[in-house]
């Protein structure tokens, strides 16, 4: 059996889109279930969209989501370059150009852009302007006198005016099109460089690549591709076109969303592993249904063929649920890591900020979520005393001050701001009054923090502001109930 081989070929565009990732990822779970290779390649023809520092956004991208290659530019391989610029040097795209050009399959083109743009203007609306084979008519001499005399050109395919041409997707079936819908599309440009229509069937039947994975913006130029196959005599790779993926207003996913593409989504506090997870499931789910999934258990139920041709809809609630379970699931050192910094954008003071993180850890979605739930910490809101009355507590303002009036003198006579010293000061006050857990928690954490919700209870909120700071909030908790 030949050796499954996929690829992931972006081109430098700028930051890496979802539905690209997603390409990616795809690609990159075929050929790991199947033990075979993947493959980065940089199509990087298209030199007006080049970016300056697009190359590095697909390194670090494909790095940091764990989508490691086996061949591509900056790794060794046999069938490099692994760059399409580096490839146009050697002369392969003109040469299998000129091939087909001797079969009949594709011709020199030398109109000039006054007469294309006039072909344009006489399509009908809501119709692709097809070129109109004008050139095809040139004899030999004619085109090599036009060639001596250094006219520019380009290369066109030659698409037959009649018949159909069917190619085999693996999630949309059999898709057949009739020729004469067909553009005669450029395959060499006139500036020698291939279309990214023409180098892309090249460069996949020269690296061997068994299973081409795209987004399905491509299926309507597949029965062009296919038929540069049949010319050559080349086995087409299997199709695997994904579905589009969309907005939660069903529109295509696009930058307006805020959300679209992995940085967008990194620099907004998800985690790498939670991304790969989500996007994974972007059209695509396991038998058991089972959601949250390592990478190896991607790897090892991923099937293509049953990924779901209906557009898959991004749910960033979905997304932030998953980052949640990722985030509570996260090995600790690693969650301070990136949960200290966003402590430290709500608390300047000198407190501890690891543990004010770890409050946290169970019940953030993305790491943002941490700075207005801690904003307490840094100063005292101005809170209103209707907040100490609590039914199910069965606290309300007067009991709550009362509380408070007889634990005030007990923190302060003791040093012992620990967790474990809080809790055993509160246990036995609490024992020693005979009343419920929450008549005296509810209004110490109102006291202290100032809020209704906090992360962390009365124990672990004092143990982090200390004697000093917390005995100044239960003053002002006792001064504001006594009014
Ligand atoms: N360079 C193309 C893109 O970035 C790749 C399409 C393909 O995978 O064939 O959209």
């Amino acid at each position: 059996m030949t050796k499954v081989r996929t690829r992931y070929a972006p081109s430098p565009t700028g930051r890496m889109h979802v539905g690209n990732l997603r390409t990616a990822l795809y690609a990159y779970l075929i050929t790991r279930h199947a033990g075979g290779d993947f493959i980065l390649r940089i199509e990087d023809t298209d030199q007006e969209r080049y970016f300056e520092g697009a190359v590095d956004i697909i390194y670090r991208t494909l790095q940091s989501t764990g989508l490691d290659y086996d061949e591509g530019p900056d790794k060794e391989g046999a069938v490099g370059p692994y760059v399409q610029s580096e490839r146009v040097k050697t002369g392969i795209y003109m040469k299998y150009a000129k091939e087909l050009v001797e079969k009949g399959e594709a011709y020199y083109c030398f109109c000039d852009k006054e007469r294309l743009e006039q072909l344009h203007a006489q399509a009908k609306d809501g119709e692709v302007a097809k070129y109109d084979k004008h050139c095809l008519s040139l004899s030999k001499e004619e085109v090599e006198a036009n060639l001596a005399a250094g006219k520019p050109f380009v290369i066109r395919q030659n698409i037959p005016a009649t018949g159909t041409t069917t190619f085999h997707d693996e999630i949309y079936g059999d898709i057949t099109a009739p020729n004469d819908e067909l553009d005669d599309m450029v395959l060499i440009k006139s500036d020698g460089y291939p279309t990214y229509n023409f180098a892309n069937v090249i460069d996949d039947h020269l690296m061997g690549i068994t299973h081409v994975v795209r987004g399905n913006e491509y299926l309507s130029s597949a029965p062009k591709y296919t038929r540069l196959y049949a010319a050559f005599g080349w086995d087409e790779p299997v199709y695997v076109h994904c579905p589009l993926i969309t907005d939660e207003e069903h529109k295509k996913l696009s930058k307006r969303s805020g959300h679209s593409s992995y940085e967008d989504l990194i620099e907004q506090g998800f985690v790498n592993e939670a991304v790969v997870n989500f996007v994974a499931l972007l059209g695509w789910s396991p038998e058991n249904n089972q959601e949250i999934m390592s990478k190896e258990e991607l790897i090892k139920a991923f099937d293509y063929r049953k990924i779901n041709k209906s557009p898959a809809v991004f749910d960033i609630q979905k997304l932030r649920w998953m980052n949640g379970e990722y985030i509570k699931n996260m090995p600790e050192d690693e969650y301070l890591q990136r949960a200290v910094p966003e402590v430290k954008k709500a608390v300047s003071k000198d407190y501890d900020c690891e543990k004010i993180a770890m409050l946290l850890k169970s019940r953030i979605e993305v790491f943002p979520d941490i700075i207005p739930a801690i904003d307490f910490f840094e100063e005292l809101p101005d809170y209103d005393i209707e907040i100490y009355t609590h039914k199910k507590m069965k606290t309300n303002s007067e009991n709550s001050l009362e509380v408070l009036r007889e634990l005030l003198p007990e923190f302060e006579a003791t040093d012992d701001y620990s967790f474990e010293g809080i809790q055993k000061l509160l246990t036995d006050y609490i024992a020693k009054k005979g009343i419920k857990n929450g008549q005296a928690l509810w209004p110490v954490r109102i006291a202290v923090s100032g809020k209704q919700s906090t992360p962390g209870g009365a124990y672990e909120i004092m143990e982090i502001l200390g004697k000093e700071e917390s005995l100044r909030r239960i003053r002002i908790g006792i001064e504001k109930l006594a009014k």
